[in-house]
């Protein structure tokens, strides 16, 4: 057994990264600035969107709630999402002052079900907010074909989805607004950050004076070489702005965003094939012409393993190996019991995913050693105990 405790999501950190870093700390310039800037094209240039449509910011909660408001969604005003999620996307909405509806997702893809997504709409729904679940691409297609028949936005939480493609179109150019994290256990990460790539003019231009205080245009700029120009508060906006500290590290990360791609992928199909006969299930095979982001790698224990679920967390862990659940359903937690009356089973297909779901490390940064050592911690818990391991032989 391993004796270094292996970190879930521990990023892989080049070079280049802390040298940039050092270059911002050394330059006196740490805010939002140049790197950022250059972070927005590289960005842009990577999802194929003009440079005008996107905006960097400092999480991805900020990116959701930033979106709604650019948008003008607020109180008395109804958002579906998925209860499969991260609490961020529900908490934004109600940041946002709207009231969160959940859908329940589809048992194999784990993604909102589009016809549950339809039996909730009412005349209130403003918006449709899909998250990519673990970078495996929603049904874009149901959901944009309802979004068109009921006058709905489309807000993508592209979180886990930076690399997701569905249809030969990248995920977050989809919807009205595409939301992306940067969050250190993410594909691209900068500690913490955000991006909004929006489809129109005028919704871009609002979230980014949303996201510094409600300046007016390019007020980073007040500190620059060209000297100070008069900025004006347009609106009361929030201080969601991106540091080139943090751009720093995001230049570089999605210069190798393809390259650690390719590794997950790796590690992903090793994960499958040393699977295969455990009493679990894997994930579904990738839908056709799309591109899956391999963000997270779940397994679901079933009824007739050795170990429940929560045991498994447990004896991971003791065997050093750094595990993770994507998700407890929203409903299972007391806050949105309270506030919403929600209850698990009334979103079953999220409830048994949630009550059963293990993600394992699947980090570019892992050595063969590594996935040797979670290969074998996963199997020690869950194949089938023979009379010999049982006797401990
Ligand atoms: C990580 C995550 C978020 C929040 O991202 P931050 O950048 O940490 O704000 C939102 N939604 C999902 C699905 C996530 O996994």
């Amino acid at each position: 057994m391993r004796d270094d405790f292996l970190v879930f999501g521990a990023p892989l950190i080049g070079d280049e990264e802390i040298r940039e870093v050092v270059s911002s700390l050394e330059s006196g310039w740490l805010g939002t600035g140049p790197k950022v800037a250059r972070f927005e094209a590289d960005f842009a240039a990577y999802k194929g969107v003009s440079e005008k449509h996107v905006a960097a910011v400092n999480s991805c909660t900020a990116a959701l709630h930033v979106s709604m408001v650019a948008s003008g969604i607020g109180p008395g005003d109804e958002v579906i999402t998925t209860p499969l999620t991260f609490a961020a996307t529900v908490n934004a909405i109600v940041h946002a002052g709207a009231t969160p509806v959940l859908a329940d997702v589809d048992p194999l893809t784990m993604n909102i079900d589009p016809e549950a997504v339809a039996a909730a709409i009412t005349p209130r729904t403003r918006a449709i907010m899909p998250v990519h679940f673990a970078g495996r691409s929603c049904d874009m297609q149901s959901l944009c074909a309802l979004a068109e028949r009921h006058d709905l936005m489309i807000i993508e939480d592209c979180a886990h989805a930076i690399e997701t493609e569905y249809h030969g179109r990248r995920a977050g150019t989809w919807g009205d607004f595409g939301c992306f994290s940067f969050y250190v256990t993410k594909n691209v990460i900068t500690g913490e950050g955000g991006m909004i790539v929006a489809r129109n003019d005028e919704h871009i231009a609002r979230a980014k004076v949303l996201a510094l205080h409600g300046m007016s245009k390019d007020a980073w700029r007040r500190f620059s070489d060209e000297g100070h120009k008069h900025y004006f508060v347009v609106e009361c906006g929030f201080k969601y702005n991106m540091m080139d500290l943090q751009a720093a590290l995001g230049i570089h990360q999605l210069a190798r965003v393809e390259q650690n791609w390719r590794l997950r992928e790796a590690i992903w199909n090793r994960y499958q094939e040393a699977f295969a006969d455990l009493p679990a299930s894997r994930p579904a095979p990738s839908e056709p012409d799309t591109r899956h982001a391999y963000h997270l790698y779940t397994l679901l224990v079933g009824d007739d393993a050795p170990l429940s679920r929560d045991e498994m967390l447990d004896e991971m862990t003791r065997q050093s190996i750094g595990v993770g659940v994507h998700y407890l359903s929203i409903p299972e937690h007391p806050y949105y019991q309270e506030r919403f009356g929600w209850r698990p089973e009334e979103y079953p297909n999220a409830m048994r995913i949630g009550r059963r779901t293990i993600s394992l490390p699947l980090s570019p940064k892992l050595s063969e050693r590594d996935i040797d050592d979670v290969i074998a911690a996963t199997r020690s818990c869950l194949a089938p105990r023979t009379a010999a391991s049982a006797a401990g032989a």
